[in-house]
């Protein structure tokens, strides 16, 4: 409740930013990052590469100035001061307000004056950058004379050294100075990012994590993911910079069509998109053919044509569905991902796989079709029931288990402090394993099989349970299974399996296969999984907490003996 309160307070304040700035800047509309620090905490860099990585442009604020005045900026500061330096700051933040897309890199102190902290934190999302002192130090010293606030001065408090042999005063540290008089500023942002510790390539990884923004690369096509709070009111300014224009359908089913349904249509509406919504039922059990057929005619009722978009507004089901139903129209329209449920944002929503279920087994109808943008916005979780919540952390825990153990520890401290990270970092963690894992095989020759870790016992304990139980939770106990499978195999170190079962429990997940589950459903639904190949199934194995083995044939006794 609180929450919610602070968020309309929040809301109400910003709208005061709506009245005075064109449609185009307006607040959340702008896919602007910015990037902020002390003297040498690596702005420029760092914004270089997300701007290439994000294939955004490049801005450097303090280029823009030097530009404007015609002049480098100790010479500003020397004949007009820091004033007319800060009102150029303000009016050069203004124009890369109006330009609205970018990773942009401020100077040292541009965020100082309210005006200008208002302008990017309203229009775009900040990251406080933050290093040791010594690594500023060395940094700034490669640049000497640019910085006119750190120019050689005492530092203030020490004695003057003279020829009578009085002590000698240690050397002026300006930096120093000024990072204590900044200290409260700099850690009054919310988004703060350690650098200098590894290498930049690492430093870019840690700030796309903290932004949400990544953009996906392969099968031909490039598309941007954004995920955080709040990034669902940036929809219509994403429609505009990317120029689509034409008619929009929301594809969502029979919950996420009244819970956000409303606001989606009135989003593209007010951005100038005629839109549509179509309704279909809720459940794995409608991932059918017949539900695509539904899409197909809400697509014809709605005119949509080759230029227009598609949206989907929902989980996993919404989304396969939805996309391969996008595949197929006119031989293929553009899709959009509004992923609402934990799985969907963690998993599904990215990589192009589209399809639907069969009778006989999970999956079997499909295509590749590549979304032209997914936005996770974390805010629409609020309204997911927790076991939904619950069964998309077995994909959030998968992906810590495949590569990043920082992520599976988070995943350890439980439910309710996942439950309550209202920022989603962890879900952004999470995409980002998939994102990279997707880029390096698009098509699943390789290392993206890695992601099918826990889903080839998984998928058969879920047909074989008539998908009585939620995807997630199969995946959970598949996890489990499979890492029982790798310890029998000799793959993975005693005790993997255990460490995963305390992890899955301390979010209230199942670990083992439902006692009254028929074995032989199970083994006859894994035998029709799809990965399998030249008779024999391949299983992506885990070795240990991060790391997995793909394309492992098991045999028969091993798996008979951990399925029981
Ligand atoms: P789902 O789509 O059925 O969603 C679960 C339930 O949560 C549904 O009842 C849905 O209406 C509801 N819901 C979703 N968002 C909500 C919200 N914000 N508020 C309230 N209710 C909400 O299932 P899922 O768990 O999201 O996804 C499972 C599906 O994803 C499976 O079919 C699985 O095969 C598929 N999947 C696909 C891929 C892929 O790469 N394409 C990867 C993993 C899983």
């Amino acid at each position: 409740m609180l929450c919610s309160l602070v968020k309309i307070c929040y809301r109400s304040c910003r709208s005061s930013l709506f009245d005075i700035l064109p449609f185009e800047s307006h607040p959340f509309m702008n896919d602007l990052f910015y990037l902020y620090g002390p003297p040498g905490s690596g702005k420029t860099t760092l914004g270089q590469l997300l701007a290439k990585r994000l294939d955004l442009p490049f801005i450097d604020l303090d280029a823009r100035i030097v530009a404007k005045a015609g002049k480098p900026i100790p010479a500003i500061f020397a004949s007009e001061g820091e004033p007319a330096f800060r009102a150029l700051e303000t009016e050069c933040l203004r124009q890369v307000v109006a330009e609205g897309r970018g990773v942009a890199a401020l100077g040292g102190g541009a965020l100082l004056a309210p005006v200008n902290r208002a302008l990017a934190e309203d229009t775009g999302h900040v990251l406080c950058l933050d290093a040791t002192l010594e690594v500023l130090e060395a940094r700034v010293a490669k640049a000497p004379g640019t910085r006119p606030l750190l120019a050689d001065k005492p530092a203030e408090g020490t004695a003057a050294t003279g020829a009578t042999g009085a002590t000698a005063a240690p050397p002026p540290r300006p930096l120093a100075e000024l990072l204590a008089k900044r200290a409260t500023h700099y850690a009054s942002f919310a988004r703060r990012l350690r650098i200098g510790d590894g290498t930049p390539e690492e430093d870019a990884d840690a700030a796309q994590i903290t932004f949400g923004a990544f953009r996906v690369r392969g099968m031909g096509t490039a598309y941007p993911v954004r995920v955080g709070a709040d990034w669902l009111d940036g929809l219509g300014g994403l429609f505009q910079s990317h120029g689509w224009n034409g008619r929009a359908i929301v594809v969502g089913d029979t919950h996420t069509i009244p819970l956000h349904g409303a606001r989606v249509k009135q989003l593209l509406t007010t951005a100038g998109i005629d839109t549509h919504l179509c309704t279909i039922p809720a459940g794995e059990a409608t991932k059918t053919i017949q539900t695509v057929q539904l899409i197909w005619q809400a697509f014809l009722d709605a005119h949509i044509e080759r230029g227009d978009i598609v949206l989907a507004l929902g989980g996993g089901v919404v989304g396969d569905l939805t996309g391969f139903a996008a595949s197929t129209w006119l031989r293929g329209v553009r899709w959009v991902g509004l992923p609402t449920s934990l799985l969907s944002m963690a998993d599904s929503s990215l990589g192009g796989k589209t399809g639907a279920d069969l009778p006989q087994g999970k999956n079997l109808i499909g295509a590749f079709h590549s979304p032209a943008l997914v936005l996770a916005d974390t805010e629409t979780l609020v309204t997911l029931p927790d076991d939904e919540f619950r069964s998309g952390l077995a994909e959030v825990v998968k992906h810590g288990l495949l590569s990043d153990p920082d992520l599976f520890d988070l995943c350890a401290e439980g439910f309710d402090r996942l439950r309550a990270d209202v920022s989603g970092e962890f879900v952004s963690r999470a995409m980002a394993v998939k994102i990279r894992a997707i880029e390096q095989d698009p098509y699943e020759k390789g290392i993206r099989a890695s992601l099918n870790l826990g889903h080839t016992i998984g998928h058969g304990i879920e047909t074989a349970s008539g998908f009585t139980l939620r995807h997630g939770e199969a995946v959970a106990i598949g996890l489990v299974a499979e890492a029982r499978v790798s310890e029998r195999m000799g793959l993975a170190h005693r005790g993997l399996a255990d460490l995963i079962i305390g992890v899955l429990k301390g979010i209230g997940l199942p670990t083992e296969i439902p006692a009254n589950l028929d074995r032989s459903s199970v083994r006859a639904a894994i035998q029709l999984d799809k990965k399998r190949a030249a008779g024999v199934v391949r299983f992506a194995l885990p070795l240990c907490i991060g790391e997995a083995r793909v394309g492992v044939a098991v045999e028969e006794n091993v798996l008979a003996e951990v399925l029981g």
